[in-house]
């Protein structure tokens, strides 16, 4: 109806308004960041559904990240309804490719219930191939160059027949060992969820007859394999929308391949192109400074980026003495901007993007020092931690011990102590892999005292292997309950964990911060039980909706299946520690899980050459737009920040992307004078579209700050006087002649 579609299109400008309901099959919007690409992609969806009446379940969107999936959902939801919304095929590029291999993965041959390897699994597989044969390729090298040749599409027999020389055929001996690996365990690691899905789509094109449009968010990140995925699940339809930025591509290292915007072009002649040219997101300060970082790539085509919003606070850029000294210097920030803005802001509002995930460290430590609340989107993930690791691989074996799940077996086996040593389980494995049989078989003999092991197995070690095969034994059983009863997850979990003693095994093993590894061990029960009540609800589970194809039978749902599932969403979902419920959190994140994202406020912490552009990369005009995309997620207030002095007191430079003296004008050096200019406030909630403090609040919070200020904010000129003279003067006249630093507050 016409107000439904209004509603749909309310808010959208006409270019974002043509894209969302052009009738063209190929639509491309390229366009540069905040500028409602994925607002537009979402509407679109929405258009597709409730005014072109597409089925749910027939359309594809493909996202870049977790979270982002989840946003999308968000709001699609409140155009399409919950129940629609539920039915389409959303995810990022894997789940996409999982949800359709574990449907018809039969059909090449793949197992319904193989499980997922994640990159440590790969490794320790890659450890023990290469130190069996005593190749001399690193086995973390050899995991990302196994990757890299997937992306490309290159299979183990294909590197063979091109080797050139011995190092390309030891290698060649590594990836197809680490494929027989793979297979033998019933696993896929993440490449091949890609890699396969292609193979499925290409064998049996009928699984994807029905799909009627694919929509795919970040464009410009996808490498070869999404390519061709994507193509492959348009093949009936060729309906595409694409978005994405090509001054934000980020993924090299990932293989994304830039030229996917040009073979588009080819590939789709009927493609139709739209530009969105206003940015709704940051203040004009903020994109000024932004653009002119990118310009400094000048083999770049110029573009315009109109900013719809006042010029806000000139962005930050400040010098610290140290790593230390810098994230003291942010978490004063944080602490007086949320003061300063007298509600406008909560800790939710804050981000601070790191270039690579070891410099949180500092930053978390004096987050913590001062109690505040702070999410990882990158670093220790929810689903790294240890004892979630542990859990998660009982539940593994659990759920197929017989298939060759050697690593998950080898791991847990002693944990908690079953007086099982490493040497034992060493050479378990070894037999086991020289007589054929998975370990899980060879320790069920040697528990049932079937068949001595030739290997030397203790007494004590004996009875281990007993416990650890009757816990996983018992645990089974209630994979398959009585008729009539449903396996309940949650059964299953608190069997292992009551078991294993898993409580009292980690008060043990971690004293000082037991807690809050158990809480880690209860918020996976809380996923369980979410899961749980869905599958009595009937749904299908979180992602698990895939098109309705006639003549194929939906399969039940068995104990077996719904741990498997269980498994596979958590391995996908290694970002589920993001939504910390009630509690407002300052985010640190890296910039490059920060794609697509906003905050209100964001610090870009470390600087310096080395860090940014990284002392590793190649490609410095991809480093240069990872800063780019760094500082467009801001939409208020954006600081800079360089320590004199890494954390290992190495001295460093300001990184060369901001060290143009141009480029320094356009920041100031101290934090934005929230309290000297009455405007910043009402500029930065007419940006967040929020209501403005009433002036009293705002007073009340200013004069509380003055009394303040001056102990916690001490001057820059000082600071760095006492340091090193000699360092000041690198970073430009500007420091020395602007007056600004050390004299108090501007008036
Ligand atoms: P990125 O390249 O960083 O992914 P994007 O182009 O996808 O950015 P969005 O995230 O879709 O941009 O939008 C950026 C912000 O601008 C969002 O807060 C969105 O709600 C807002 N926005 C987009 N279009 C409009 C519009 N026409 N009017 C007002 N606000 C808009
Ligand atoms: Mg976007």
């Amino acid at each position: 109806s016409q107000s439904a579609m209004d509603a749909l299109l309310e808010g959208l400008n006409d270019a974002q308004k043509s894209a969302v309901t052009s009738p063209a099959n190929v639509v491309q919007v390229l366009a540069p960041p905040g500028s409602g690409k994925t607002k537009t992609l979402t509407a679109r969806v929405a258009y597709h559904v409730n005014h072109e009446r597409l089925q749910p379940w027939n359309i594809i969107v493909c996202t870049f990240t977790i979270k982002a999936a989840r946003e999308m959902k968000e709001r699609i939801k409140g155009f399409v309804g919950e129940k629609l919304e539920a039915k389409l095929i959303l995810g990022t590029f894997h789940s996409v490719a999982r949800r359709f291999l574990s449907r018809y993965g039969q059909e090449i041959g793949i197992d319904k219930n193989f499980g997922i390897a994640d990159t440590s699994d790969s490794t320790a597989i890659l450890k023990r191939i290469v130190a069996r044969h005593q190749y001399t390729v690193e086995p973390g090298h050899a995991r990302s160059r196994i990757s890299k040749l997937k992306a490309k599409g290159v299979s183990a027999d294909d590197f063979r027949a091109t080797a050139k020389n011995v190092n390309d055929n030891e290698f060649a001996m590594v990836y197809s060992s680490y494929q027989e690996h793979l297979k033998a365990s019933n696993l896929l690691d993440y490449d091949d969820l890609l890699v396969r899905c292609v193979d499925l789509l290409r064998k049996s094109p009928s699984c994807v007859s029905t799909i009627q449009a694919v929509l795919i968010d970040e464009y410009q990140d996808t490498n070869n394999i999404q390519y061709e995925l994507m193509q492959l699940l348009a093949q009936s339809t060729r309906r595409i929308t694409i978005v994405g930025d090509p001054d934000q591509s980020i993924y090299s290292f990932r293989s994304a391949e830039i030229k996917n915007l040009h073979r588009m072009r080819t590939d789709y002649p009927e493609s139709v192109v739209i530009n969105l040219e206003n940015n709704y997101r940051s203040s004009g300060c903020i994109l000024n400074s932004a653009m002119a970082v990118i310009e400094q790539d000048e083999s770049r085509p110029q573009k315009p980026l109109i900013a719809t919003h006042g010029v806000g606070e000139p962005p930050t850029l400040r010098h610290l003495v140290s790593a230390t000294g810098e994230a003291k210097w942010i978490i004063e920030e944080i602490k007086r901007t949320k003061t300063l803005a007298a509600g406008l802001l909560s800790y939710d509002d804050y981000a601070v993007l790191i270039r690579s995930s070891h410099l949180s460290a500092q930053i978390e430590r004096a987050l913590g020092q001062e109690g505040i609340p702070y999410r990882m989107v990158a670093g220790t993930k929810f689903f790294d931690r240890a004892e979630i690791k542990i859990l998660l691989d009982y539940l593994r074996v659990v759920s197929q011990p017989e298939h060759k799940h050697n690593d998950a077996v080898a791991r847990v086996i002693n944990v908690p102590s079953r007086k099982v040593g490493d040497a034992t389980v060493k050479a378990l494995l070894e037999e086991a892999e020289v007589k054929k049989v998975t370990l899980w078989k060879l320790l069920l003999d040697v528990a049932r005292g079937r068949r001595k092991p030739e290997s030397k197995v203790s007494a004590q070690a004996q009875k281990g292997i007993e416990q650890f095969v009757n816990v996983i034994l018992t645990s089974r059983e209630r994979l398959h309950p009585a008729e009539g009863e449903n396996c309940d997850l949650l059964d299953l979990i608190y069997h292992v964990l009551k078991k294993i003693s898993f409580e009292s095994y980690l008060k043990q093993a971690h004293k000082d911060n037991w807690q809050d590894r158990w809480a880690n061990v209860e918020e996976l029960v809380n996923q369980a039980a979410q899961m749980t009540t869905a599958f009595a609800n009937g749904e299908d589970i979180l992602d698990d909706a895939l098109p309705i194809v006639q003549g194929v039978e939906q399969r039940e749902d068995t104990g077996a299946d719904i741990l498997s599932k269980f498994l596979a969403n958590v391995t996908l979902s290694s970002v589920a520690d993001q939504e910390g419920g009630e509690v407002a959190q300052v985010t640190i994140s890296t910039i490059h899980a920060a794609k697509g994202l906003e905050w209100p406020v964001v610090f870009m912490p470390a600087l310096y050459d080395g860090s940014i552009p990284h002392s590793r990369a190649d490609d410095h005009d991809e480093e240069r737009r990872l800063l780019y995309v760094g500082m467009t997620r801001a939409q208020g207030l954006l600081y800079l920040s360089c320590p004199m002095k890494q954390s290992g007191q190495e001295k460093t430079k300001l990184s060369r992307f901001i060290s143009d003296k141009k480029i320094q004008k356009l920041f100031s050096e101290r934090g934005p004078d929230l309290a000297f200019k009455r405007s910043t406030i009402p500029d930065l909630a007419r940006i967040l579209r929020r209501p403005c403090p009433a002036d009293t609040d705002l007073k009340t919070a200013h004069s509380l700050l003055e009394r303040l200020e001056d102990d916690k904010y001490p001057a820059t000129r000082e600071e760095m006087d006492g340091e090193d003279p000699t360092w000041g003067a690198s970073w430009g006249d500007k420091f020395n002649s602007s007056g600004l630093s050390g004299d108090g507050p501007k008036q």
